[in-house]
């Protein structure tokens, strides 16, 4: 490349268990509201369509560890999500073929500034400036499906200082894997690179520097976040 343009622009990946290759990232998409739970505590209680926003791919901070706390909110949030890995393309894809697309699974945080969030909310705008932040999302190693198989149920956990803050199980999320491919290829055809996280239960909180946020999905292993000023 010439100037001005002369620099390298890396791919964003995450490390897969047991494998040297890492898995590259196209997109990050997220789904919002997919526990009763924690949509009761945000103030809503019928069940509806998912609904989906994004990430950039580089705000993923690969296996965790020391994340800055964002500038411009009084109110990060932690929440804990299952993170689907795409390996293969479709659109348009049935529940019941969508498994077929899964790469694997992976354990996630979906650092939220909850306030801007709210008062995003309140003014109709756009929901990036509270979600798609730089180091807003950490990310596990990825799990392949041949080794978890398809994902339906297990405890999701979230530690804030050794003290338990989110705690549920997969089987109660209200649109299941399956069900949010199918409906985000509905929308977006999926493709090898994508991850979708699916979703926070009941239990988000305040966090702040100093934090240390450790959580886990039984089968995916853990991840641990160090928050810093
Ligand atoms: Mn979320």
């Amino acid at each position: 490349m010439t100037p001005p343009f002369a620099f390298e622009l890396p791919t964003p990946s995450v490390a897969i268990a047991g494998d040297r290759n890492r898995f590259p990232v196209r997109r990050v998409w997220c789904v919002g509201r997919n526990y009763a739970e924690h949509a009761r505590e945000m103030g809503f209680s019928e069940r509806e369509l998912p609904f989906f926003f994004a990430k950039p791919a580089d705000a993923l901070v690969p296996g965790g560890g020391r994340v800055r706390v964002p500038p411009r909110t009084q109110n990060l949030q932690h929440e804990i999500e299952l993170v689907v890995a795409i390996g293969r393309p479709g659109a348009g894809v049935a529940a019941t073929a969508a498994a077929g697309l899964v790469f694997g699974y992976a354990v996630g945080l979906d650092m939220t500034r909850r306030d801007l969030q709210l008062q995003l909310r309140e003014q109709k705008r756009p929901w990036e400036m509270a979600k798609a932040f730089d180091q807003s999302a950490p990310i596990g190693e990825i799990h392949r499906i041949e080794e978890t198989g398809p994902i339906e149920r297990g405890e999701i956990w979230l530690d804030v200082n050794g003290e338990r803050r989110q705690h549920s199980d997969l089987a109660k999320l209200i649109w299941s894997v399956p069900e949010i491919i199918a409906n985000l290829s509905e929308y977006v055809a999926l493709a090898p690179g994508d991850l979708i996280f699916t979703g926070t239960p009941e239990g988000v909180g305040r966090v702040q520097a100093g934090d240390v946020l450790h959580g886990g999905i039984a089968g995916i292993g853990e991840l641990r976040v160090e928050l810093t000023a």
